[in-house]
């Protein structure tokens, strides 16, 4: 994302409790769940911005450092206030190609494989990865946002992201949300995204205490 002179640095998201492990350097991920082997990369010609909660960046278990690895055209940016996201916003403005919001706010409209027609000129597409909660708040703290039209997707009940499963409030990863839009937006195949979150789940289920 390098135009109109304004360059986005692209956040790498340092865990606290990960550096205290060994960590892959090229993933990020510790040595024992490390996913290299298991990132295909995947060329997304749809500009994708993740509008990221610092909470949810220290998460080791977020999905948006998996679409980080595998995808060609990503920007994450940390924040929660408008202030935050100064430079974005020049950004957009500077560079207005076609741009929606993917949350589901109340005038959002449904999105889903058969909305092409109102998805056609998508060629920017802006997520929200945090909890349900803090993406209200991020929602809220950026009016500058409602400038651009919002689709929310139909995923509702179907996550497959299961590792924090006693967290109600997460029931699909941001992941699979940019991989759903991709998929209707430029046919993009979504299969090594999800196998990449497949393994994330299965190698965290397989380290995982038991609790419960
Ligand atoms: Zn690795």
């Amino acid at each position: 994302m390098r135009s109109a002179g304004v360059s986005l640095r692209l956040s790498v998201p340092v865990d606290s409790c990960l550096v205290m492990r060994k960590q892959c350097p090229n993933c990020g991920y510790p040595v024992q769940t490390c996913l290299c082997h298991a990132v295909q990369p995947v060329t997304n010609y749809t500009e994708v911005i993740i509008l990221q909660h610092p909470k949810e960046s220290r998460h080791a278990k977020n999905t948006v450092r998996l679409l980080n690895l595998a995808l060609s055209n990503i920007t994450v940016i940390r924040g929660k206030l408008a202030v935050d996201f100064t430079e974005l916003e020049q950004y957009l403005r500077a560079d207005p190609k076609p741009t929606a919001v993917f949350y589901p706010a109340e005038q959002s409209t449904e999105f889903s494989h058969g909305a092409e027609k109102a998805s056609a000129r998508i060629k920017r597409a802006i997520f929200i990865d945090a909890s349900w909660k803090q993406a209200y708040g991020i929602w809220q703290n950026n009016a500058w946002l409602n400038r651009y039209p919002f689709f929310k997707l139909p995923l509702h009940q179907s996550g497959q992201y299961t590792i924090r499963n006693s967290d109600l409030e997460y029931s699909f990863s941001t992941l699979e949300a940019v991989a759903y839009t991709l998929a209707s937006l430029e046919q993009l195949d979504p299969a090594p995204l999800l196998r990449l979150l497949n393994t994330l789940t299965a190698q965290w289920q397989r380290f995982l205490p038991q609790r419960d």
